[in-house]
């Protein structure tokens, strides 16, 4: 009995001292290759594009989690995805990069903000200076110069720092699903000829659908008129299955920088291969 035990003892710590080793082994081979390059066929690798919407003074004005975060946070937030190795590239570098014309390194993302609020000008714009940070700004055209909205001129000072793309997100935030595909078409249209009156020609012309509701037809329509299109579903981007108009986007909500990369760790497992049923998929994009 006493032999048997050991024996047990002995197994359950070489089981733990191998753990322990390959769980070394794999943060050395992360930071050897963190900034290693692929191209689109190389390598399987995940692209995370966060999604926020306004970034606030402090706690006292977060009403809703994933349409607040506060300045404090969202600097850490990125400086924690620094450190950890990841650069910040634009919808003109990944439209390259599936075009097969760059390499991205291992770690890439994409920093959004949807509806164009004053708060991204305020609080994240000069953080994003201050860290050489591009990102893109959804913004609602018929509500730009409205209370709580940024201005047409805080946009052109934006995109003129080079390191802000204006985007559009429809003319009037209506809801996609009801509309017909001319209709769609028509919004998507009339908002980028507004964008190009006010702030010159857009190379990239990227699309969010507000409240990410959509419909399969509108997807098509819009792809054939040369724009990317952007959901907003909580999951993932895989290089090997990157589709530039069903780009998948994630809240970093008010995350630390380890509960974000564990939600990219685990977004890229979960949707490799899992699929769950409605219900457990709800549960989960919410933890
Ligand atoms: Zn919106």
């Amino acid at each position: 009995m006493k032999e048997r035990k050991r024996k047990l003892e002995k197994i359950l710590i070489g089981v733990i001292f191998f753990c322990i080793l390959l769980v070394f082994g794999m943060i050395i081979y992360d930071k050897a290759t963190v900034n290693n390059e692929y191209g689109i066929n190389e390598k399987s690798i995940n692209i995370p594009i966060f999604v926020y919407h306004n970034i606030v003074n402090d706690k006292s004005q977060i009403e809703y989690e994933y349409m607040q975060t506060t300045k404090d946070d969202f600097e850490k937030q990125i400086r924690g995805l620094k450190d950890f190795g990841y650069n910040f590239i634009t919808y003109g570098e990944l439209k390259q990069f599936k075009d097969n014309e760059i390499k991205l390194k291992k770690r890439s993302c994409i920093l959004t903000f949807d509806d164009g609020l004053e708060g991204v000008y305020k609080n994240a714009y000069p953080v994003a200076k201050k860290l050489n940070i591009p990102f893109t700004i959804f913004i609602v055209v018929d509500n730009i110069g409205q209370d709580g909205c940024i201005t047409w001129e805080q946009a052109r000072e934006m995109q003129e720092s080079g390191l802000v793309t204006i985007a559009s997100h429809s003319m009037e935030h209506p809801n996609f699903s009801e509309l017909t595909v001319e209709q769609a078409v028509q919004n998507v249209n009339d908002s980028y000829k507004i964008i190009e009156e006010k702030l010159g020609n857009q190379a990239i012309k990227v699309f969010t659908y507000p409240y990410g509701l959509y419909t399969e037809e509108e997807i098509v329509e819009l792809e054939k008129q040369g724009y990317i299109q952007n959901l907003t579903d909580n999951k993932i981007n895989k290089s090997k299955s990157l589709d530039l108009n069903r780009l998948h986007r994630c809240y970093p909500l008010s995350d630390s920088k380890y509960k974000i990369l564990l939600k990219i760790l685990y977004r890229s497992i979960r949707y490799s291969c899992i699929s769950y049923p409605l219900s457990v998929e709800i549960y989960l994009d919410k933890w």
